[in-house]
């Protein structure tokens, strides 16, 4: 079975699950270059829990998280089937911590749906999401996403899906929003260390700094970022498949880890 990259996507704006624009054209062609794997392992920053989670039912539903979005995207489904084998297979991977079974309470939340339709618009690839255990510092996270990386080779996607600078309160709404210097300043840092690849300093300095405590005012959408970088290993290649910031506060910075 072919061993899958691992990816990280800044997802941004909701609306982008049905717009075209140079960012959603990236995902087309990403999952063009990639291909369709066995299954999607999603890490949504959109799903904050107790414990680290995985959606274990066979049809998950589409959730339509978020408010004041035109009724044209509250219309929009992304029936990919679920796979329960695969969120199975992670468990008896992970002999520690514990993850849980969700049979019930989640399914496929905009962080996975809105880039999972450009990248497979027939939403034909079975989906798993994992959630955030948001209690816990980056570590827990970069060593979950360790955990996981022999997913790989079995044929799992692994996609994390957040924003490496998120400030909703400090969103400029004008066209062409010019970012704060703050933000540019903290997404250059990032990417530095990605190019590094000194991920125990993205893990440990990030918030040492006034710029990182400005684009990461909660972690939810940053430690997505974490499970790309822990499955990943000294083999993959570092692609940056886009690099954007939107709203003067949003970094749309996505990259790929994988065969050379
Ligand atoms: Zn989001």
């Amino acid at each position: 079975m072919k061993r899958q990259p691992v990816i990280f996507i800044g997802h941004g704006n909701p609306m982008y699950a049905i717009e075209d624009n140079a960012f959603t054209r990236s995902l087309s062609e990403l999952g063009a270059a990639v291909g369709k794997p066995r299954a999607v392992l999603c890490v949504s920053a959109h799903w904050m829990t107790e414990g680290s989670w995985l959606t274990h039912m066979k049809s998950p539903k589409t959730i339509h998280d978020f408010y004041g979005f035109p009724k044209e995207l509250f219309d929009v489904r992304y029936p990919a089937p679920g796979s329960p084998e695969t969120a199975e297979l992670a468990r008896a991977s992970v002999p520690n911590p514990a993850l849980q079974l969700d049979d019930e309470l989640w399914g496929l939340d905009h962080g996975t749906w809105a880039v999972l339709r450009h990248m497979y618009p027939e939403a034909d690839v079975p989906v798993v999401q994992l959630s955030i255990y948001l209690a816990q510092p980056a570590e827990y996270h970069l060593e979950l996403g360790r955990k996981l990386r022999a997913l790989r080779d079995q044929g799992v996607l692994i996609v994390g899906s957040g924003n490496i600078v998120h400030n909703l309160r400090t969103m400029r709404w004008e066209e062409g929003a010019k970012p704060y210097d703050w933000a540019v300043e903290f997404d250059a840092w990032v990417k530095d260390k990605l190019v590094r690849r000194d991920y125990e300093a993205l893990a440990r300095e990030a918030m040492a700094s006034e710029a990182g405590k400005l684009s990461i005012p909660t972690p939810d959408h940053w430690y997505p970022l974490f499970y790309a970088l822990g499955a990943s290993d000294e083999r993959d290649e570092l692609r940056f498949t886009h690099e954007s910031i939107d709203n003067g506060s949003i970094s749309m910075r996505c990259l790929t880890l994988g065969e050379k």
